[in-house]
């Protein structure tokens, strides 16, 4: 007799094929115990700082209370507030207009001042926007990785 077309090959893999992904996918990751990866210390993955050395694990949720809330949109109406009163009270630009010679020259060393100053703070404002980003990013591969 020539069974040749029997072997009924697409029965078994289907079956065998879904075993394999979760016996991969959930076994492994309850088991390992998670480190500090500065003390490695045994800490729970719910974490977000090792109670031992008090390093940040993952970034702490934001929080989104009422009082947060009020805390962030205040600051948002004040901060530009703040800015127009320091330009328009700030007499750099009166002195720098005067007759007098004296008050014309504290007017432009006020000026020096004010550019510098300016500068500093657009240079600080980017080094901790990009530290903000770097830190968010690499938050988020930490988790990917645990
Ligand atoms: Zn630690």
């Amino acid at each position: 007799m020539e069974d040749i077309p029997v072997p009924q090959v697409p029965n078994p893999t289907p079956v065998e094929a879904p075993v394999i992904a979760t016996a991969q996918s959930s076994a492994p990751a309850p088991v390992v115990p998670m480190l500090c990866p500065q003390c490695h210390f045994v800490v729970k993955p719910e974490y977000y700082y090792c109670p031992n050395c008090g390093k940040s694990l993952h970034e702490a949720p934001l929080s989104t209370s009422i009082m947060t809330q009020a805390w962030i949109y205040g600051f948002s109406i004040v901060l530009p507030i703040i800015c127009y009163l320091a330009v328009s009270y700030w007499p750099g630009i009166k002195y720098l207009l005067s007759e007098d010679e004296n008050a014309k020259q504290i007017g432009i060393v006020a000026c020096i001042l004010l550019a510098v100053s300016s500068i500093i703070t657009f240079w600080l404002a980017i080094v901790w926007i990009q530290q903000a980003v770097q830190s968010g990013v690499s938050s988020v591969g930490n988790l990917g990785g645990y």
